[in-house]
C-alpha cells in the first residue's frame, strides 16, 4: 500500500519520515475524495463597505478527512500543489462553484460574483483555461461572473507563459485578484505585471488594524496605491465593526470577514442571503 502511495510521486524511498508519509496518505486520500465527490465548498461572502449590500461570495473548500478529520485547505492545498493534484481539485472547485451558481441564478440571485481561489499552477496549466471555458459554456454561465483570486505561492518559472495566461484570462471575462496582498510573494511586482481588477489585503493587517498604528499605515497606504491604479480592494478577516468603520474612512471597497459571516455550507450561505434580503 506504502508503494502504491509513492507512485503519486513518481518515486518511492523508504526513507520518507513521517511527516513525508502523512503527505504521500493525504495526497491520495485527497484524489480519492475529488473521485468520490465528497469535498464540500462553502461560501463567504464579501460586501460593499459603503452600502452593505452582498457583492458575491468567496468560495472555500473544506475536506472532512475520514481518519484525521478536518484538514486546514492550507494544508491539503500545499499538498495537492506539491503532487500534481491541485490542476483536478481546482477543476472540481470551478464545476462546483458553477453548480452553485447556477442554483443562486434559478433562486433569482442576480449580479452575485462567485470568488473562486486558483493556483500559479492551474495558471501556468495547459488544458485549464480550456476547461474553464467549457465548464462556463456547459452551465451556460459567464466569464464576468467569476473572479480569480491568486496568490502566487510558488515562484513562476516561465513568466511569459504566466504573463500570457493571465490576459488569456482576462480577455475570455474573468476578473483577477490579487490574494493575500503584503505576504510572501503577493507583492508590488506580481501587481506591476500582470492585470488585475482587484486586490485582497490580507487577514494579517486587518486583523489589529485598530491597535497597530504600522499596519493602519500599511493598509492606508495599500488602499490609496489600488485606487490610484485602479483596482477594487477587498479587506479579508473583518472581525467587528470598528475594524470596518476605519476601513470605511480609508476608502476600502469591500470587505469579508466574520463580522459579516463565517464561512458557510452552501444551504446555509442561501438562507443567510434569504435573511439578509428581508
Ligand atoms: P484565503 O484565500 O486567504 O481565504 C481566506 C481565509 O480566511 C479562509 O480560511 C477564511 O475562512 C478565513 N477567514 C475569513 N474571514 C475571517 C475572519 O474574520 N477571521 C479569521 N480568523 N479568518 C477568516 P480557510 O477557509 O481556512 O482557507 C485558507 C486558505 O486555503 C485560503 O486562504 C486559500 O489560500 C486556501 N484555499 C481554500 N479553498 C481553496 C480552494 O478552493 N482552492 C485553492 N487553491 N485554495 C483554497
Ligand atoms: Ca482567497
Ligand atoms: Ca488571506
Ligand atoms: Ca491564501
Amino acid at each position: 500500500l506504502a508503494i502504491e502511495k509513492g507512485n503519486l510521486y513518481g518515486i518511492y524511498d523508504d526513507q520518507f519520515n513521517s511527516n513525508d508519509q502523512r503527505k504521500i496518505q493525504l495526497a491520495s486520500d485527497l484524489q480519492t475524495a475529488i473521485d468520490e465527490d465528497s469535498l464540500q465548498l462553502y461560501h463567504q461572502p464579501q460586501t460593499s463597505i459603503a452600502t452593505g449590500d452582498i457583492i458575491g461570495s468567496e468560495v472555500l473548500l473544506r475536506w472532512i478527512h475520514p481518519s484525521y478529520g478536518f484538514i486546514p485547505p492550507d494544508e491539503f492545498v500545499r499538498i495537492a500543489e506539491d503532487t500534481g493534484i491541485i490542476n483536478k481539485l481546482s477543476e472540481w472547485v470551478f464545476n462546483q462553484s458553477c453548480v452553485h451558481l447556477v442554483e443562486l441564478l434559478r433562486l433569482g440571485v442576480n449580479n452575485h460574483l462567485i470568488s473562486v481561489n486558483m493556483s500559479v499552477h492551474d495558471v501556468m496549466h495547459n488544458g485549464f483555461i480550456t476547461y474553464l471555458i467549457r465548464t462556463i459554456n456547459k452551465y451556460n454561465l459567464r466569464a464576468e461572473m467569476f473572479v480569480l483570486e491568486l496568490t502566487e505561492t510558488v515562484s513562476v518559472t516561465d513568466t511569459k507563459k504566466f504573463t500570457r495566461n493571465m490576459l488569456e484570462l482576462k480577455d475570455i471575462g474573468f476578473s483577477l485578484a490579487i490574494d493575500d496582498f503584503g505576504t510572501g510573494y503577493s507583492s508590488l511586482t506580481y501587481v506591476s505585471k500582470h492585470p488585475f481588477d482587484k486586490l485582497k489585503i490580507d487577514r494579517e493587517f486587518i486583523q489589529f488594524l485598530d491597535q497597530s498604528e504600522k499596519d493602519f499605515t500599511i493598509v492606508s497606504a495599500t488602499i490609496n496605491m489600488a485606487n490610484s491604479l485602479g483596482l477594487d480592494v477587498v479587506a479579508e478577516g473583518v472581525e467587528d465593526q470598528k475594524t470596518l468603520n476605519l476601513l470605511k474612512s480609508l476608502d476600502c471597497e469591500m470587505a469579508q470577514g466574520y463580522h459579516i459571516s463565517r464561512p458557510l455550507p452552501f444551504d446555509s450561505y442561501i438562507e443567510w442571503l434569504d435573511e439578509e434580503s428581508k
